[in-house]
């Protein structure tokens, strides 16, 4: 019987045909069709006839010719070059990759919800209206807070409008607070959603235990900070046990509590951040609520807040009068709308879908086995991996490669390994304050065989770091590209297709890929 490490080895040493793309302006010949139509029966017309000249161009230079069976295989073979929750495991470590059942996307794609026009007279969409209402109390109630909007489009736009609703609080009671603490385990967005908010960002240490203590909390605390931002759990993955007691020295001075709850998927049913005192937080509906991310489709980060930030939410806000919901726009304390209509309706769908599918046990459940798989997956690999905070941690673990360092190998190469042997790398260099970290996030929908195939190979890059590192440094080798230009590309990037191919240069498995231009014109996509 072979083992699993031989099985993965021969599976990579066997990979099949892996097909060359040409981009689709490399493809196709003069006068062919993605349409074969009928004979018109009505009179042709000359575009210069009904356009203006101006308007008109006098070429296309360039412009691609293909038939539909071309371009159907074009964009299905790339589609097949994409790695996605639906096609293998996704430890990307602080979004929640987990798989999002069907049934709510079908939910999203029924007539009714999919073509209602926002205009559309409030009478005749009531139904959506009490979706909406009866959303906004199921995460009111999670949450432990008192109101709900549904505006804002994203976890930084919930937290945009968090702190506009602060600033308007501290203006209409003719108070001035300019200061934003936020510790050095925040997510990036916390930092700039206080900078655009006008307010100035104080960083703020995490202790040794890799949590904030409220004793530093108590020095840094005055009577110009607004809010303080906690993540909770934390970007380490870590539960901040001194939260009840920041919240009230926060409190005593007049201050605001902001939680950032993107990592809600850790506490569902278990902790309501209302109780520890948290006065506003967002949520991730596209992280912890059945909305697929990454790919840059819509999501959504409702905020919501305790009664006494009310006045200030976002307009409309939408009310029940007897059976009746409408959308009141008269709050004169408002921040204002912060997002075209309503927000991302298909999202809420798919979130209202969800927890009503799972309901208030499945949702507890939920977020017990995120913790569950991600304390497993610890455990299983500390034996292997530097692990920097040793005790129990919530959804996510942070490692780093200060045990492959003797062997001069990386966190970048243990993550570029992961990819050749089918596997989405952890995050990288997050948190900021974890030297090399190697953040993994394995979510509740993995199951303990998904979770062992993962230890299994983390097990053997670590093997193969001490006696074949440059396997590692070389990685990826058995994917269409390479090791890229990562900076490059995200400094310079080359967006426009020039109609050259200089070198006509085909990556392939043998030879390493160009570091950018990997066909031509088209620079880091
Ligand atoms: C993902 C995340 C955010 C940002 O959410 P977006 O929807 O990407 O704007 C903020 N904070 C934390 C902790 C996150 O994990």
């Amino acid at each position: 019987m072979t083992t699993h490490k031989e099985n993965i080895v021969k599976k990579i040493n066997d990979t099949g045909l892996i097909q060359d793309e040409p981009l689709i302006f490399e493809q196709g010949g003069e006068g062919r069709r993605g349409y074969s139509l009928p004979k018109w029966d009505v009179q042709k017309v000359e575009a210069k006839q009904v356009i203006p000249s101006h308007l008109l161009r006098k070429e296309l230079t360039g412009f691609p010719q293909l038939s539909e069976v071309d371009v159907v295989r074009h964009f299905t073979r790339l589609s097949q070059w994409n790695y996605g929750v639906d096609n293998g495991f996704y430890p990307l470590g602080s979004c929640t990759m987990k798989y999002n059942p069907k049934v709510n996307e079908e939910v999203a794609k029924i007539r009714g919800f999919a073509q209602v026009h926002p205009y559309s007279p409030q009478e005749i969409c009531q139904g959506i209206l009490k979706l909406m209402y009866e959303l906004e109390n199921y995460l009111a109630e999670i949450t432990g807070m008192d109101d709900v909007t549904l505006q804002p489009a994203a976890g930084a736009h919930g937290e945009l409008a968090g702190l506009m609703i602060i600033r308007a609080y501290f203006r209409d009671r003719g108070e001035r607070r300019s200061k934003i603490l936020v510790p050095d385990t925040a997510h990036g967005t916390n930092c700039s959603s206080s900078t655009v908010a006008s307010f100035r960002m104080v960083g703020i240490k995490s202790n040794e235990k890799g949590i904030l203590s409220a004793k530093q909390v108590d020095e840094q605390m005055d009577d110009q900070v607004a809010a303080i931002m906690v993540t909770n759990p934390n970007t380490l993955g870590l539960f901040e046990e001194e939260l009840g007691e920041i919240a009230r020295i926060v409190h005593q001075r007049g201050g605001f509590v902001y939680c950032d709850g993107a990592n809600l998927n850790a506490l569902m049913g278990i902790v309501k951040l209302g109780d520890l005192g948290v006065d506003m937080v967002h949520l991730n509906l596209h992280k912890t609520f059945s909305t697929p991310h990454g790919g840059g489709g819509p999501g959504a980060g409702p905020l919501a807040v305790k009664k006494e930030l009310t006045p200030f939410l976002p307009v409309p806000v939408i009310e029940k009068a007897g059976e009746t919901y409408r959308f009141n726009f008269d709050l004169p304390k408002s921040i204002g709308k912060i997002r075209a209509f309503y927000g991302n309706f298909g999202v809420m769908l798919k979130s209202y879908a969800y927890i009503l599918s799972m309901g208030a046990e499945g949702l507890k459940k939920v977020s017990e086995m995120a913790v569950l798989n991600a304390n497993y997956l610890m455990k299983r690999l500390k034996d292997y991996y530097h692990l920097p905070y040793d005790w129990p941690c919530m959804h996510e673990c942070v490692f780093t490669d200060r045990n492959q360092e003797k062997y001069h190998i990386n966190t970048l190469d243990i993550a570029k390994r992961l990819i050749d042997y089918g596997f989405h790398p952890p995050t990288v260099y997050f948190p900021l304050v974890v030297k090399g970290a190697l953040m993994m996030e394995p979510t509740e929908t993995e199951s303990k065989e998904g979770l062992d195939r993962f230890i299994e190979t983390m097990i053997t890059i670590a093997k193969e770091a001490e006696e074949n590192p440059d396997l590692l440094r070389e990685a990826p080798s058995r994917v269409k590209v390479r090791r890229l230009d990562e900076v490059l590309a995200a400094r310079k990037p080359k967006l426009r297709w020039t109609g050259k191919n200089p070198n006509n240069q085909i990556p392939n498995r043998n030879s390493p890929s160009p570091p950018l231009n990997l066909r031509g014109g088209w620079g880091a996509l």
